[in-house]
Formats: C-alpha cells, structure tokens, sequence
C-alpha cells in the first residue's frame, strides 16, 4: 500500500505540473485504484479516460475488471458496448479468462451479445478451467460447475443445436441428467416445455457460428428453428475435399438457386479449413439474379472466423431472414480472406428438402469457380 501511494503522490505531483498523466497503459489500474482509494478524483477521471482511449480487444476485460472492482458503472457500460462491436475478438482474449464470475457473467447473460450460444459454452468452459486452477480445484465437470454457478443458466442450452448439444454436451457432466433431458425434449419437440435455461434468441446480428462438424448429416443439423440444405451430400454426409483445396481471395463464389415455395434465407455454410494461425474474413451477399448488383443485393453480411475454429464448416448469418418468392431466381455471392478452403463435389441440381424443391445453377458472370457440381456454399440455412 506504501508503494501505491508513493507512486500516487508522484503522478499528482507530475499531474499537478504538466497537467498530464504519462504512465504505461498497463499501470493504469494501479494508479486508479489508489487514486480511488485516497479519493483523488482529478487522477481517477484521467486514469478513466486513458484507458477509454487505449481500449482495445485484447484489454477490454482487463479495464472491465477495473471497472468493477470500483463499482464504475459508466466504465462497465463502455466495456461491455466495446465487446459487443468486437464479441469474438474479446471472447478469445486472454484476459477473458481473468474475469470473475460476475463479470462473465455480467457479459455472457446479455441478449446484446450476438455470439452463437456453442461458441459461447466453448470459451465458459476454458474460462472454467482458468478459474478451477485459480481455486485449486480438479479439473472435473462437477468442479467447472460449481465455479460456473449462475453462469451456465445464462448459456442458452434450449437454442443449440441438437447435433451440437449432443456431441459436446450431453455427453459431459456439466449439466445434470435431468436439466439434459429437459432442454432435449425442447430441442427435438414442438411443444415447447419449460427449462431452467433462457430460449430466447440473442439480438443483433449473428456474426459468427458454429456449423456442422466435419461430416454433418444434415437432419442432423436442423435446430428447431432452421433447417439446412446441403449441396453436396451423399450417402447422408456432406463431401469434404481436402486435396488441392479451394483457391479464395479476390473473386467471389457464387451460386445462384431458387424455391419451388416461399421460404425464408437465414445464412449460409461455407467451407472452412483448419490452418493454424490463420482467420478467415467472409463477406456473403444475397441478391436477385441478373441486375447490377448493388441495386438488387437483399441482404449481406460479413463474419470472422478465427483460426481457433474447431470446426471444418461454419454459418455466416444475414442480419434478418431473407424472404425469397417461389421460383424466382436468387444469387448467393461470398468473397473468403483467408487460408485455401475445403471444397465439395457431386452436388445435386434439384434437392428436396423438408417438403421444399430447391433448384441449383451455375452462377453467370465472373465467379471464382463454384457451380452445382463442385465449389464452395455447400448449404443454405432455411425456414418455412
Ligand atoms: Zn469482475
């Protein structure tokens, strides 16, 4: 404590001088907390401002914690919005697992958080294990439970999806026999019966998911409230190709397809690759076939897949469904930054899928090499 204030008392004396603060960001919290503790509230704005300024992905939660510790509801305001603009940028963070449980709490409990539930758990987990060696815990699920507390009531269980739920899930300890069973019944049934856990979709634009694993059978797939065509299946399992992988960069894959009824379009698979070190920038666009595209694009969306990814496919969502009129034809364009993907080949022109005929072409204009037979999209991510 001597050594706050000795450190306190010079930066007021140099604040006092120069009517400025030069410290190393780092130092920041430090300073901060003296200064609260001796009420010098001319340092605590500065200190408050500096890390404002200095906010980036990577400290987001260190300054949350800060913030917290002195009940600095406007600073914890600031963090959480920052997060919510950069959610898995922030979420992957080291410091995310130096959070205390309020404060994970505090971030993950949030409809504004627009993270898919899966990617969610994933990185609660991690945060589990941090936490469990903080407390000296063993490394068991009773352990990474009990450290959870009400954390896990915020992770939305109900909305994953089933093959995810049971893969990752359902076959651990975290949650009990009977909470597992009950957000099952919810996850496989229409009649939507009552969990301990929220089921309400988080706003704001999904910019991120986890898709099927590496052979997703598409019945599968389906959650209760979308369902998924895939291009490329056969025999029940979506074709991988992992040699001579799909080029991306500049150009733009597209397929063009339409609906024999009116359905909804609420994103897309594509193809990812398990580099490591390496992110993917995906920006997907939907459009009217055939007019310049600007003037016709009905939705888009851009998503960022890290290189952390453990999956061989991931969704990219629109902001909103897409709604497309029966048997017009529709543009499914994305441009992929990023390592060279997988692809899939043997794709079907005509592929009838929970009563609904979507017909595939080959995309005019310049593309970077998909068409109904082979190529990158290898599904739509629907609703009736
Ligand atoms: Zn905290």
């Amino acid at each position: 404590m001597i050594l706050y204030y000795q450190k306190l008392c010079l930066y007021y004396l140099s604040f006092l001088y120069y009517e400025e603060l030069t410290v190393k960001t780092d130092a920041i919290p430090e300073i901060l907390y003296a200064a609260h503790k001796y009420g010098i509230m001319k340092i605590v704005k500065k200190c408050k401002k500096i890390l404002e300024e200095t906010m980036c992905t990577e400290n987001v939660c260190s300054i949350m914690e800060s913030a917290h510790t002195f009940n600095d509801t406007e600073l914890l305001r600031k963090c959480r919005e920052y997060f919510y603009k950069e959610p898995i940028k922030c979420l992957q963070s080291d410091s995310f697992l130096d959070l205390c449980a309020d404060c994970v709490d505090n971030v993950i409990s949030s409809d504004d958080l627009p993270l898919e539930e899966s990617l969610i758990f994933e990185r609660v987990l991690e945060w589990a294990d941090a936490e469990c060696i903080r407390k000296n815990l063993e490394l068991i699920d009773s352990s990474r439970r009990h450290v959870m507390g009400k954390i896990l009531n915020h992770i939305r269980f109900p909305i994953m999806e089933s093959q995810y739920f049971a893969e990752r899930v359902a076959c651990r300890e975290i949650l009990s026999k009977s909470e597992r069973l009950a957000i099952f019944t919810f996850i496989c049934s229409d009649q939507k019966s009552k969990t301990d856990f929220k089921s309400t979709r988080r706003k704001g634009r999904c910019v991120y998911a986890r898709s099927c694993s590496a052979k997703p059978n598409p019945r599968m797939t389906h959650s209760n409230r979308y369902k998924v065509v895939m291009r490329f299946e056969r025999n029940g399992h979506v074709t991988l190709k992992n040699e001579n992988l799909w080029f991306v960069g500049q150009k733009a894959d597209k397929i063009d397809f339409s609906c024999a009824t009116t359905v909804y379009i609420h994103g897309i698979v594509m193809y990812g690759c398990g580099v490591e070190g390496a992110d993917y920038n995906a920006h997907a666009s939907i459009l009217k076939t055939g007019l310049p595209f600007l003037s016709n694009e009905l939705s888009h969306a851009s998503a960022t897949i890290p290189a952390t990814f453990p999956y061989k496919t991931f969704n990219i969502y629109f902001p909103e469904p897409v709604h497309i009129a029966p048997n017009v034809k529709y543009t499914v364009a994305v441009t992929l930054q990023g390592p060279r993907s997988y692809w899939g080949e043997g794709g079907e022109q005509s592929i009838t899928n929970d009563g609904v005929q979507f017909d595939f072409y080959k995309s005019t204009g310049e593309t970077n090499g998909t068409d109904v037979d082979h190529g990158q999209i290898p599904g739509l991510i629907f609703s009736k």
